[in-house]
């Protein structure tokens, strides 16, 4: 069958597929530890739910402006400012059918075929899609494990060209839970703002910050409004992945012409939804210090165990709720990874082998253009976490 050729730029989003195997696996029975979701195990808090009821009861199931309720628009953007120390208007404010929409809009209304994005790496699976459905060309600036995959505004400048047009910035990262320092956040959008390209800030992790850091946004920076857009969610925040609510603050034009696109595809983000997410937004923040403080408690064990095992390295994550060890010098047991390997350790062969053998689920590295390495998300539950440790202790085991 032949399918558009935009289409055939893109594969299937690698983790929504490990997610897919896991659950056929659970079907059938098996015991499955599952460090493959990049959500939050936490339940919705309940006030949010709540709005959410009370939107259905109040008859709030109907079309809304395209870009979100006007309520909304204002309070995401007296959030952003509360917390993270912005100033956007409404009219800089479009609401989206979760973070992931508001990146692919963003990208949408600013980027030509042929135009380059810089994205560093290893970095989440859905920017370089998102880029190439675009018509645009990803080019892939590396970070290093050996200085925590802090990304250098310099390695940024060394990637531009002509023809760039984006850089994207996630920060905290997924996968690998590297903050970006501040001052560094602030030469990348100084170079970016002299060279007239653009910084995507992705901020869906922003509240997820270890030992004491505050949440920061480089759109808090003085004078950098006509050059950073923020994309932000409230999946992970608030503990509401199936909701499907995100952000983007932008400038005027930006925001007009996100809206526009969401005029002509999804319309409105789910109208309950909205009413919640004006609950989420301008109601307690107490949950999500509750949700970090079990993150960090996690954090510890997670990292405690992995580091147990032999040949396995692991930087402490800063932020965000995953592990990203490197297992490429690990010794297993299993005939299959040692047959698919050259004295080091294939991950996509590995996670599969991981599944099958030891019914632990995990994200190989390679959808995020680091091989060698695995993503476990610890958003779940100690139990679990004890469980799934001692499954991965026991493969990787040279005996
Ligand atoms: N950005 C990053 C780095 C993510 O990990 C995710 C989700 O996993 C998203 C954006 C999008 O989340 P959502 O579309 O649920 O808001």
């Amino acid at each position: 069958m032949q399918l558009s050729e935009r289409i055939e730029r893109i594969t299937e989003s690698p983790t929504l597929a490990v997610m897919v195997e896991a659950e056929r696996y659970k079907a059938r029975g098996l015991d499955v530890v599952d460090f493959g979701p990049g959500e939050p195990d936490f339940p919705t808090p309940d006030h949010i739910k709540r709005a959410a009821i009370r939107a259905l009861e109040q008859n709030f199931t109907k079309y809304t402006p395209a870009g979100g309720i006007a309520p909304l628009r204002q309070a995401v953007c007296d959030w952003h400012s509360a917390q993270l120390g912005t100033a956007y208007q409404p009219s800089e404010c479009v609401i989206s059918v979760g973070g992931k929409h508001a990146i692919f809009n963003t990208v949408n209304v600013l980027v030509n075929s042929g135009d380059e994005v810089v994205i560093p790496v290893p970095c989440w699976v859905s920017f370089p899609d998102i880029v190439k459905y675009a018509g645009g060309k990803p080019v892939f600036v590396p970070t290093h494990e050996h200085d925590g995959f802090c990304l250098y505004a310099r390695a940024v400048e060394a990637a531009f060209t002509p023809k760039t047009r984006m850089v994207i910035v996630n920060s905290p990262s997924n996968p690998t839970g590297a903050v970006l320092p501040a001052e560094e956040f602030a030469r990348i959008v100084e170079l970016c703002r002299r060279r007239g390209v653009w910084l995507l800030t992705d901020e869906c992790y922003s509240h997820f910050l270890y030992g004491g850091q505050r949440p920061f946004s480089a759109a808090s920076l003085p004078g950098v409004k006509e050059t950073v857009i923020v994309c932000g969610s409230l999946s992970k925040t608030f503990a509401m992945t199936g909701w499907r609510l995100g952000f983007a603050l932008a400038p005027e034009p930006i925001a007009k012409a996100m809206v526009k696109l969401q005029s002509q595809s999804t319309s409105n983000p789910t109208s309950i939804a909205q009413h919640a997410g004006l609950e989420a937004v301008r109601g307690p923040m107490d949950s999500v210090v509750n949700m970090l403080a079990e993150y960090e408690r996690r954090r510890e064990r997670v990292l405690a165990g992995l580091r147990q095992i032999a040949g396995l390295t692991c930087n402490a994550p800063a932020g965000a709720f995953y592990a990203f060890p490197n297992v490429a010098a690990c010794s297993t047991h299993d005939r299959e990874c040692l047959a698919a390997s050259n004295g080091r350790l294939d991950t996509a062969v590995v996670a599969r082998r991981l599944l099958e053998a030891a019914h632990v689920a995990v994200v190989p590295g390679e959808g995020f253009g680091a091989p060698g390495y695995l993503r476990l998300s610890y958003a779940t539950s100690m139990e679990r976490i004890e469980e799934g440790l001692r499954r991965l202790a026991e493969f990787f085991s040279p005996d």
